[in-house]
């Protein structure tokens, strides 16, 4: 890493003790950026990227909310406006007993770079709590949820701060804060949260649209090999909503995809995942992927230990969470013959998982490239709810794709230019991040 930047990167570490998820974002974002400091020692000198690395606002709050026993439970709840150069603070909530601070700050930091890339004009944020939702019924979500807006809703509006949703967070849960933001303020304000449902604001596609742009991503880079995403055989990690429709996009395209996975395990369906089982099982009835291989039959197995990068395939997508993929899968997948890594999930990939893969000349697409999809989207919902429109499914579909294919030539001709061929890593930070800087210096 190049010196100012390493002064830099450890005086973060410093004012940000025990955050290690943090860390590696920061990392990630500082080994890329060596090119543009070279170049333009400004960016460092005007102490833009040291700014940048202190969110804007952070707030941490109580959430108190009475179960099913009529027992106060209380959790934390986090809101991290990190940026907002470009734009209202943009980004998902995540519900997740593995949620602290550091998380919250590693997501947001992503966010800031993510969003810059996707052309749209959204700044950078992030929020959860380390609410458990499992096992937790209907009634408990919804009082939990009223609960967490009671204290969120004055951050947050449709010029301020506009959250979504992420990992224990889907539709169902946007919709119980929505709810309660309308209920308090009095005022349908739409765009004061994205993924909302379609009869209430919601934008046809935004479900699909972090696992169908993760595989238009993917499709992109193989396409500057002259192959597609057509005949490949690809590994998914998760059986989430990126997940899912990763796998739905991977077989509109031709390929065919062979695993899902959850905490208890992974299943191989070499015949290729029946999805309208997988998601029965896991989106109606909630249940875990165990049942899949049970109801499948056939050759399809359930794997309790071990890990889903075992299993050979060409392309990977791995869509649970941060650091599932770390280096020794990354060289069992690379000796199995890999071709591409398009990352669904927000940094699944540890930092020497990443280097293996770019060592190995494996196209490898990072997340706040791979997964931008999702939030480009929020902005299409965000642009509706302006305009009191709705659009079609075929005109919201073409609007990401094209985004995909302009953010990935972003990428290329960024990584070109800065003297990286073909390094997605680089291309995407220094793209994000120039456009940031710039928009912050002005
Ligand atoms: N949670 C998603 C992400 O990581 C989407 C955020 C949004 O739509 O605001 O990008």
């Amino acid at each position: 890493m190049e010196q100012g930047l390493e002064n830099l990167r450890n005086e973060v570490f410093r004012r940000n003790p025990g955050e290690s998820e943090f860390h590696q974002a920061v990392t990630e974002v500082f080994e890329a950026l060596g090119p543009v400091v070279n170049r333009h020692p400004e960016y460092v000198e005007s102490g833009i990227l040291r700014r940048m690395c202190e969110p804007e606002r952070q707030i941490i709050f109580r959430v108190p909310w009475v179960d099913d026993n009529g027992s106060v439970q209380i959790n934390r709840g986090f809101r991290v406006e990190f940026n907002s150069a470009l734009g209202p603070y943009k980004g998902g909530l995540r519900f997740h007993p593995s949620v602290y601070l550091g998380i919250i700050k590693f997501l947001g930091f992503e966010q800031i770079f993510k969003n810059a890339l996707t052309g749209m004009p959204i700044g950078g944020g992030k929020g959860g709590s380390d609410f458990n939702p499992a096992g937790r019924s209907d009634a408990e979500i919804m009082r939990f949820c009223q609960s967490f807006m009671t204290e969120l809703y004055r951050h947050i509006g449709e010029y301020t701060d506009v959250p979504a949703g992420d990992i224990g967070v889907g539709s169902r849960e946007i919709g119980y804060l929505f709810g309660q933001y309308k209920r308090i303020t009095n005022r349908f304000e739409s765009g004061v949260l994205t993924g909302k449902g379609m009869s209430w604001g919601g934008s046809l596609v935004r479900p699909e649209a972090t696992g169908y742009g993760a595989v238009m991503f993917a499709d992109q880079m193989l396409r500057t090999q002259g192959q597609s995403m057509d005949g490949q055989t690809v590994i998914v990690s998760g059986s989430g909503n990126v997940a899912l429709n990763a796998i739905a996009k991977s077989q509109q395209l031709g390929a065919t995809a062979i695993t899902a996975s959850d905490s208890s395990g992974y299943v191989v369906d070499e015949a290729g995942i029946d999805l309208d089982l997988l998601r029965e099982i896991k989106e109606v009835q909630r249940g875990r992927i165990a049942e899949y291989a049970e109801q499948r039959g056939g050759n399809a197995r359930f794997v309790a230990d071990g890990s889903v990068w075992d299993v050979p395939g060409t392309v990977a997508l791995p869509s649970a969470t941060q650091n599932e993929l770390d280096d020794k899968a990354a060289q069992i997948l690379i000796k199995n013959g890999l071709v591409a890594v398009a990352e669904g999930a927000n940094m699944p990939s540890t930092q020497k998982a990443t280097e293996l893969f770019i060592e190995a000349g494996v196209l490898f697409g990072p997340g706040k490239a791979a997964n931008a999809g999702g939030v480009a989207t929020s902005a299409l919902e965000m642009q509706q709810n302006a305009s009191r429109d709705t659009w079609s499914f075929e005109y919201t579909h073409d609007k990401l794709e094209q985004i995909m294919t302009d953010l990935h030539d972003r990428c290329l001709e960024t990584a070109d230019r800065y003297g990286a061929p073909g390094n997605y890593v680089v291309g995407a930070n220094i793209a994000g991040f120039v456009k940031v800087a710039d928009a912050m210096l002005a």
